[in-house]
């Protein structure tokens, strides 16, 4: 009898970790290690999201989870997305780098400050812009070093951009897609320039690269062997004497 108590409340200790162990793995598959209202990337360790302050809960079952989507989740996903440009702390807290929020609300003119609460604004991060189909024109000042991967790519209504001299950087995709753009200009500065940055550019867009008289000098920059990868764009060299 007393064997059999024993028994017994083995099975049900056992069936208690058992339990706990696959709430665990349940939780984690159901979070996809995203946050979901901004998607940004997660520990599971987390309790509030750091980009949008969202609280990040662990689900015993998929209803407990619905009940957060629908409770939590939902009416802060709306003020996700009316939210204006976004600033992030970066180089130690001594400069900040935009993104937008979300890809719909969007106003199709953008204006970037070149200073946000007294700070440099240095960076345009990674996907900053992607996909905002309704932006026409914009604005990026001096101030600006970095074009983050993909900042605007798909930005399909895009016609005015100009790459401020200034600007080092230019990740990969950054301009995929934006067929739109009549003419861009490539400023000297611009020493990286990742692969496929206008991917998708169409014959009568024209890249002119500044500093290179002719186009076989643009086209020999050092920048990565790709960044016309998949792109018909005319390009053109211009010299300055
Ligand atoms: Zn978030």
């Amino acid at each position: 009898m007393s064997l059999d108590i024993l028994e017994q409340a083995k099975n049900s200790l056992r069936g208690q970790l058992t339990s706990k162990q696959n709430m665990t793995k349940e939780s984690k598959q159901i979070m996809k290690n995203n946050c979901p209202v901004c998607n940004q990337n997660i520990d599971s360790s987390i309790e509030v999201c750091p980009r949008c302050d969202c609280p990040i809960e662990t689900f015993a079952s998929q209803e407990d989870y619905k009940d957060y989507l629908e409770k939590i989740v939902r009416p802060r996903i709306k003020e996700w997305e009316e939210r204006g440009i976004e600033y992030i702390l970066i180089n130690k807290d001594t400069a900040y780098e935009v993104r937008r929020p979300s890809a719909t609300n969007v106003e199709t003119e953008i204006i970037i400050p070149a200073e946000h609460k007294g700070l440099p604004v240095l960076s345009i991060g990674d996907g900053a812009f992607s996909g905002c189909a309704k932006i026409t024109s914009i604005t990026i000042p001096h101030s600006i070093k970095r074009i983050g991967c993909w900042a605007f790519a798909n930005c399909t209504s895009l016609a005015n951009a100009t790459i401020p001299d200034g600007v080092t950087d230019i990740g990969a995709y950054a301009f995929e897609n934006c067929t739109k753009i009549s003419n861009i200009i490539i400023p000297l500065s611009v020493s990286c320039l990742g692969g496929f940055a206008f991917s998708g550019w169409t014959g009568s867009q024209i890249i002119d690269v500044i500093g290179k008289k002719d186009e076989s000098a643009a086209l020999n920059m050092g920048w990565d062997n790709s960044w016309l990868k998949n792109s018909k764009a005319t390009i053109r060299g211009m010299h300055l004497d």
